[in-house]
């Protein structure tokens, strides 16, 4: 049931912290795993370490706010591996500053990054899924998808978006057999939340409090989720949003 094998998964910053450790669990499963990220070095060095786990894995570099970019990864991907089954939107960024202290620029990095490159890339995946007769994909949402936080208002907006636009993917491909699903982390120790906990007083102390797991999250507890939502297992699964967060959003 949880079987990946034959597959083609492409995983949107999938070079470090939360993607790359979705992306093992989906290679560890059997699928072929695309990294992508706009660092080649360290896609590089996340590909060596996925395949000295013999695992499947390869890395292409692209830019995922960008159309043209967007549409050169997956016709190289088609391409190198001739089919596209599994797509995961997870490249994030944020940038904490109150709402009035925002700039245009720092809405509209933020915005792109997290949900128009969901969006362009989903789109993309759309025409392969379809000839594949089945499609699943994958969008990382956040607590701040359900939750407001005075320094995050161009995250939030995005990260509830998702969660939008992952209901509308779900209705408009259910037909095609293309599940669309989210998945809301909870506080996960990587270098995005490590920069958080550098810069909002208290964060540390607040998340371990509040946590019912009593600890932050780490990496891999994205995998399993990722390998569900990917596989034949979750098939009666659409336009949810998941949260794997130790409890956070229910206490
Ligand atoms: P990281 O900062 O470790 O990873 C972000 C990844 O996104 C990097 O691999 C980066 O690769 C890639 N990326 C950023 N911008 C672009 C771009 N324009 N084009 C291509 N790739 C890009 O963060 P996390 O692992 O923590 O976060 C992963 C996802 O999980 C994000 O969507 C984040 O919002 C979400 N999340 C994280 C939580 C946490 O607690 N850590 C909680 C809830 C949600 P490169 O630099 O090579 O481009």
């Amino acid at each position: 049931m949880f079987d990946l094998s034959g597959k083609t998964a492409l995983v949107t910053g999938g070079n470090g912290g939360i993607g790359l450790a979705m992306a093992r669990g989906l290679a560890r499963s059997g699928a072929s795993v695309v990294l992508v990220g706009r660092d080649a070095a360290k896609s590089a060095a996340a590909v060596e370490a996925l395949k000295a786990q013999g695992l499947k894995a390869d890395a292409v570099e692209a830019d995922v706010t960008d159309e043209g970019s967007v549409q050169r990864l997956i016709a190289q991907v088609l391409e190198r591996h001739g089919a596209l089954h599994i797509l995961v939107n997870n490249a994030g960024t944020n940038i904490r500053k109150p709402p009035q202290d925002l700039s245009l620029e720092d809405w509209n990095t933020v915005l792109d990054t997290n949900l128009t490159s969901a969006f362009l890339c989903s789109r993309a995946a759309h025409a392969p899924m379809k000839a594949a007769g089945a499609g699943k994909v994958i969008n990382i949402g956040s607590m701040m998808s359900i939750f407001g936080a005075p320094y995050a208002p161009a995250y939030g907006a995005s990260k509830g978006g998702i969660v939008q636009f992952t209901r509308s993917l779900a209705t408009a491909w259910a037909a095609d057999n293309i599940q669309a699903n989210a998945v809301l982390p909870g506080w996960i120790d990587t270098e995005l939340t490590r920069k958080a906990r550098d810069q909002v007083q208290g964060l540390n102390e607040r998340v371990l409090a509040r946590t019912p797991a009593g600890r932050w999250g780490v990496p891999p507890d994205l995998a399993g989720i990722a390998v569900f939502l990917a596989s034949s297992a979750s098939d009666f699964i659409t336009g949810t949003a998941i949260p794997v967060d130790g409890g956070y959003s229910i206490a």
